[in-house]
């Protein structure tokens, strides 16, 4: 018997039924699907402007337990597109101030933050308890960082990005042996890129947000698979914003992968 003495609330306590009543009508989500979302630990790396309404609809969703990843300050010219943050949240910490925001949203959720750079070294240690990675970053050598670590720790990862008014959303499972990683999608010659210089190109918000709540909507599929549908591992959804449209890819395991590759 546990020692500690403070009661657990039940995950769908009448508040919460009431609060996720519009989930627990779907057929596809219901109470058990709920009650899963609950239960589910995401780990969010990047607070940027696809980060911002992941975090959004996952803790409206009521994902029960978040982790937060992100060393950058809020900056002005980040306003027109991550939209958690406000004019007073200028020069804070993107991680400290996106606690805040989901304190303020939802206290029953819990919150881990980490305000660290990621590296391979250590990204695993982020991760841990994960049963879901969403990477939202806007380099390289952190999304294959962040894909080596998901295949050695065996946890799923959606991997989300945007330039210009092109946008992708990819669901990767890359520890299963016939499914492909998101190094198998991108390959090595990228590990040393690091796409500073992205801060400088131009971004609607609106297409992140695109972006981002496609994501989140691929989060919860994969949190409750299959009531919402399989997950759609290995799967790349292409979208163009000036379309506006949107395609699919399926993309095949390199066995060669250094990620996942035998
Ligand atoms: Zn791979």
């Amino acid at each position: 018997m546990s020692d500690d003495l403070q009661p657990h609330p039940h995950p769908l306590s009448a508040d919460r039924l009431d609060r996720f009543a519009r989930h627990i009508v779907l057929p596809e989500i219901g109470g058990a699907g709920q009650a899963a979302l609950a239960r589910a630990h995401v780990v969010l790396v990047g607070l940027g402007g696809i980060g911002a309404p992941v975090l959004q609809y996952l803790a409206g969703a009521g994902v029960g337990q978040l982790t937060l990843v992100d060393d950058d300050k809020v900056s002005a010219s980040n306003l027109q597109r991550q939209t958690i943050y406000t004019t007073r949240d200028i020069g804070h910490g993107k991680a400290v101030s996106a606690r805040r925001w989901l304190a303020n949203f939802d206290d029953k959720l819990g919150v881990t933050i980490h305000d660290t750079r990621i590296t391979s070294d250590n990204v695993s240690a982020m991760l841990d308890g994960a049963d879901l990675v969403l990477d939202g970053t806007d380099n390289f050598a952190t999304r294959l960082a962040v894909s080596d670590a998901c295949v050695a720790a065996r946890v799923p990862l959606l991997s989300a990005a945007v330039g210009r008014f092109q946008g992708q959303v990819g669901a990767f499972a890359g520890h299963l042996p016939d499914q492909p990683c998101y190094r198998c999608f991108v390959g090595d010659a990228f590990d040393a890129e690091d796409c500073d210089t992205c801060a400088e190109d131009g971004v609607l918000g609106a297409m992140v947000g695109w972006v981002g709540t496609l994501a989140a909507m691929q989060a919860i599929r994969a949190l409750i698979a299959p009531q919402m549908g399989e997950p759609g591992w290995g799967k790349l959804h292409l979208m163009d914003g000036l379309k506006p449209g949107m395609r699919t890819l399926k993309i095949a395991k390199d066995p060669a992968c250094g990620g996942c590759g035998s």
